[in-house]
């Protein structure tokens, strides 16, 4: 593994105080956190965390608002989320800056990031003029009519690995559909967040109270936000475990949720794939992001008569890849978010070493440029058993699990072998074999002959314990409207 490059591609960086004087949408009057940089230790951001009495107060905001005609008035919203599009388009750059700074990932990626957080923005400023019901007849001069109506105060509370799309891909649905919003950002990622929320929040057409932010941990601030009675859903992106909590918690006041949750993705390679797209494959599946993606391809599954061969290319690839500094334009690899999902990580290569062979990766990270940052070698590790934690348990870091299968049915069982149920991968160029295990393989999405590619059009989400409910697409809008049905009666009498 190549050391990274001295770090003379980082400006000076001052902290910032948030909120700020021009950000009343952020309801915060606690003490003050920090956020840090994962690649220096540096604080970025002092941020004042909210406390139970902003949560209720943005919540009050947000029911006035829908008494208002944002939840009448579809063009409107049209309008603001397209602006707002464009406004992360004109920004883009500075917010990738900022994004690689708070949460550690590449350049390049956060750039694609903050775009990516545009396109679900724009893509659902045309959903908010399309939100269709029913007409039908029921009798002689009787009607009935369904219309999509918002469901009320939507609470976005979102993880930290990808803090912008994962962001918009519910704010700007639930917006589209007349709801109003309050966002709980990971705490390790406020700035950002707050920052990509701003101009949305300075649009002079978003009536007041629509939209608001709370900050802070999500042990207080999130979980008062789940309790709320004048919260009428909570789109959770986040760990399967804390999924559990807040739909426990959500029950209690018959709320709706949608769970976007954990998952260990299998990726699985047949002989007659074309190998060097299945290795670029493989490679980009388990490490983009430093392997921080709900959908990594974390289990790869290799059909035994190429597995020797693939293993050592792969390996190879992988030894070559560059640790470093996100904000290094030579980095292949950028830290992980934390200290502590560093140890956690380290601790899953320790026991890759029992539980199977360290085939690639795994060593010592030696040298200054690595001393202050939360930095973890990209490791690959085979010979693992169905039943290891490896193989079954969300690392969520560069740990790439391999397995070998013998024909197609074995390679559905190790595919479906877990609790999780995200997405999955499949290598081959039998339109036959695609088909099958397409259909086959338990996940909310699986690619063929390519790896984490999204669209806002496509939905995603998880089956098993990897979610509850879709994003993206127009099943990603109806989520967040109820179905309302009037009901016409044109006749003289009752009976
Ligand atoms: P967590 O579940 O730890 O946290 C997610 C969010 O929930 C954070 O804002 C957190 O706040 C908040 N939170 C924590 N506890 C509560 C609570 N009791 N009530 C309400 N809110 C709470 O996940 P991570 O941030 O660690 O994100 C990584 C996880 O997210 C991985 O499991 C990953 O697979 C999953 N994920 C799933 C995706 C999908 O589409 N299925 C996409 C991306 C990630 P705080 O930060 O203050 O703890």
């Amino acid at each position: 593994m190549s050391a990274p490059s001295a770090t003379t591609h980082r400006a000076a960086w001052t902290p910032v105080d948030l909120p700020s004087g021009d950000q009343p949408f952020v309801r915060a009057r606690g003490a003050t956190f920090e956020s840090t940089d994962p690649a220096t230790g540096e604080v970025v951001a002092r941020v004042r965390a909210s406390e139970p009495a902003d949560v209720d107060d943005a919540v009050t905001a947000a029911r006035a608002a829908m008494r208002g005609r944002w939840r009448d008035d579809g063009a409107l919203r049209g309008r603001v989320l397209y602006r707002y599009a464009q406004a992360l388009r004109e920004n883009a750059d500075r917010l990738a800056e900022l994004l690689t700074r708070e949460q550690g990932k590449k350049l390049a990626e956060a750039r694609i990031e903050v775009l990516g957080a545009a396109n679900h923005a724009e893509y659902y400023a045309g959903q908010a003029r399309a939100i269709h019901g029913r007409a039908m007849a029921l009798g002689p001069n009787v009607h009935g009519v369904t219309l999509r109506e918002p469901v009320g105060v939507v609470a976005v509370i979102t993880p930290w690995n990808w803090p912008l799309t994962l962001l918009t891909r519910s704010l700007a649905p639930a917006l589209a559909a007349g709801n109003a919003v309050v966002v709980k950002p990971a705490s390790l990622t406020p700035a950002i967040t707050i920052a990509a929320l701003e101009p949305l929040a300075a649009d002079p057409e978003l009536p007041e109270g629509v939209l608001a932010c709370v900050v802070g941990s999500g042990g207080v601030v999130g979980d008062a936000l789940v309790r709320h009675p004048g919260v009428d859903m909570i789109a959770f992106t986040g760990e399967s475990s804390t999924g559990v909590d807040v739909m426990k918690h959500a029950a209690e006041g018959l709320k709706k949720v949608s769970l976007e949750l954990g998952g260990k993705s299998p990726n699985i390679v047949f002989a007659d794939a074309p190998m060097d797209k299945a290795l670029d494959g493989a490679a980009a599946a388990a490490f983009s992001s430093t392997g921080q993606i709900c959908t990594a391809g974390s289990r790869l599954i290799l059909e035994r008569e190429i597995a020797d061969e693939f293993l050592t290319r792969l390996a190879e690839r992988v030894e070559a890849l560059r640790v470093g500094d996100g904000l290094d334009p030579s980095t292949d690899i950028a830290p992980v978010v934390s200290r502590g999902q560093q140890r956690a990580i380290l601790d899953y290569i320790e026991l890759g070493r029992r539980e199977g062979e360290v085939v690639a990766g795994g060593g010592e990270l030696a040298g200054e440029a690595y001393e202050s940052g939360c930095f973890v070698p990209p490791t690959v590790v085979s010979g693992l058993a169905p039943d290891s934690r490896i193989v079954q348990e969300e690392i969520f870091g560069p740990v790439l699990a391999v397995q070998v299968f013998d024909d197609d049915d074995e390679a559905i069982e190790l595919a479906n072998c877990t609790r999780f149920g995200l997405a999955a991968g499949l290598w081959t160029s039998s339109l036959q074999r695609a088909w099958r295990l397409g259909r086959e393989i338990e996940a909310g999405t699986v690619w063929i002959n390519t790896y984490n590619r999204f669209y806002s059009e496509l939905e995603v989400g998880g089956f098993k314990e990897s979610g509850l409910g879709r994003q993206q697409g127009v099943v990603g809008l109806e989520e967040f409207t109820d179905v309302k049905s009037l009901n016409f009666d044109g006749n003289p009498t009752l009976w």
